[in-house]
């Protein structure tokens, strides 16, 4: 059993007093390790000037320590709104730190950090993990930092080189994007009440796009397709752009990309090729 500190025993106390009990559907796992908390804190490297988005505050845990970080402020994005009451006390406590309720899924996130650059931290509501990860991915949303708690074997994926079983459309998203490298791993017991999986910490740092890609939105829907049927040849895959067969070995021809490979045998540089010969087997 793992040591939880006297803060986190006063919020389960709150959470009971409140009559909350954690709601399964909506991911909610807190994380009450004092030690994971300052970790992921110290892996967004909160700087004075940061704006920082936190998916999913919850009981206000690891919202407390980004707070108490220095940074100018804590902006969090929360569905349920039970946990108004705690949050209210924090944003009262800290003026740096707002709550926003609303779906991440949905919310207009240029508005709420009003087009500046910002970091995100988060430990991720586990069943909408790649959506989101995959808005911040795919858009051009001006996000420098995401340092995220996932289940460990999304971690892999995130970070998996290409050719193994665990490269996917979400590890070419990350590696486009960013350098990614796992920062911790956590055990169920770090969470009340504890996940069924073990967890990890990512660091996702972004850069500038290293590949000569000129629609990045055609980039990603080719990807998607390559992996939509992984069993599959890409030749057969890639055929979900809406090609026939000859267009697609047209396609294929042009980028110089053996149609029997398979998706997770091509390299992200690959990915750019096909995006480039893309229209040219007209
Ligand atoms: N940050 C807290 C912590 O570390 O203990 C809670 C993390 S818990 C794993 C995930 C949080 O995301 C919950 O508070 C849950 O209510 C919230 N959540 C779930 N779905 C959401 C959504 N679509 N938009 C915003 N928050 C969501």
């Amino acid at each position: 059993m793992r040591e939880h500190s006297a803060e986190s025993g006063e919020i389960l106390q709150v959470l009971r007093r409140l009559g909350i009990r954690a709601d399964k559907k909506l991911g909610q796992n807190f994380l009450l390790d004092q030690t994971i908390l300052q970790n992921i804190v110290a892996a967004a490297q909160p700087q004075p000037d940061d704006c920082i988005l936190e998916i999913g505050p919850g009981l206000g845990g690891l919202s407390r320590c980004l707070a108490r970080s220095g940074c100018k402020k804590v902006l969090a994005v929360e569905l349920d709104r039970r946990f108004a009451p705690l949050l209210s006390a924090l944003e009262c406590e800290y003026a740096s730190f707002e709550v926003i309720y609303q779906d991440i899924l949905k919310a207009d996130l240029e508005k709420i950090t009003s087009g500046q650059s910002f970091k995100v931290v988060a430990n991720l509501p586990y069943y909408i993990t790649t959506p989101v990860l995959m808005r911040f991915l795919e858009s051009g949303l001006a996000w420098e930092r995401l340092v995220v708690m996932v289940q460990n074997e999304v971690a892999g994926r995130m970070v998996s080189p290409p050719g193994g079983r665990t490269y996917g459309a979400l590890s070419v998203a990350v590696q486009y994007r960013a350098d990614a490298r796992i920062v911790l791993t956590a055990p169920p017991a770090a969470f009340i009440p504890p996940p069924a999986v073990d967890s990890a910490v990512v660091l996702c740092q972004k850069r500038p796009a290293a590949l000569n890609v000129h629609n990045e939105a055609l980039f990603f829907q080719i990807v998607r397709a390559a992996f939509s049927q992984r069993r599959k040849i890409i030749a057969n895959s890639l055929r979900n752009m809406g090609l026939t067969p000859e267009q697609t070995a047209a396609w294929l021809k042009a980028a110089e990309i053996d149609g029997q490979r398979r998706a997770e045998t091509l390299s992200l540089e690959d990915f750019a090729r096909l995006e480039n010969a893309f229209g040219k087997w007209r």
